[in-house]
């Protein structure tokens, strides 16, 4: 199964991410986790994308097309995959296209998490007072300043993937402020092919 979980920061997309993976026993691809990894490692890559992270920019389509091309040759993904913040705009979804049709391979699914907007800075403040308390680190990006500008990113340049994939017939939205668990049964629901939780 090949995945895309769509929706802006503060949806969800990780823990539904991390759901989809324990239930079909495929893997989490999270750009946004790489590229953290890559920073903290102090890779070429992680140098060039720290400062663009950190104010909420988005790197440059041809770093995480990349990334993602390494990382889908993997072993671990020929099961498949659910992508977590990747594509994120057209070119990255046009690009993802043509490498999953040189292997032969399709998208199953395009699960938009559908959020009231008003309610992501405090998701996020959440999650910082939740790593906060686990003794972790907060993400440099969880701020409310780097916040307006990932918002701001994902408007105008990664909204427009949901008619890109609606047209497509690939589009299954889902109502992301649901509790976790109606949202994780709205995503079964879909990929079961049931119309009562669409
Ligand atoms: P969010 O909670 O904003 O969805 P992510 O963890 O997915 O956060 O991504 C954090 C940051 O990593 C983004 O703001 C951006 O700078 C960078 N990033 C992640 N994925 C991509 C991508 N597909 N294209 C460009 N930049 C990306």
């Amino acid at each position: 199964m090949r995945l895309i979980l769509l929706g802006p920061p503060g949806a969800g997309k990780g823990t539904q991410a991390q759901r989809l993976v324990q239930k079909h026993g495929i893997v989490q691809l999270s750009t946004g986790d790489m590229l953290r990894a890559a920073v903290a490692a102090g890779t070429p890559i992680g140098l060039k994308a720290k400062e663009l992270m950190d104010r909420g920019a988005l790197v440059p389509d041809e770093v995480v097309v990349g990334i993602i091309a390494d990382r889908i040759e993997q072993p671990d993904a020929r099961k498949g995959f659910v992508l977590d913040g990747f594509p994120r705009t057209v070119a990255q979804a046009e690009s993802l296209e043509r490498l999953l049709a040189e292997r032969g391979h399709k998208l199953d699914g395009v699960i938009e998490l559908k959020v009231d907007e008003g309610m992501l800075l405090g998701r996020i403040e959440k999650r910082v007072r939740e790593m906060t308390e686990r003794g972790e680190k907060p993400r440099a990006d969880d701020n409310a300043e780097a916040m307006k500008k990932r918002l701001e990113a994902y408007r105008s340049q990664t909204a427009p993937l949901s008619d890109h994939y609606r047209g497509k017939g690939l589009l299954k939205p889902v109502d992301g402020m649901a509790p976790i668990d109606a949202v994780t049964q709205a995503i079964d629901g879909h990929l079961r092919g049931s119309s009562a939780h669409a």
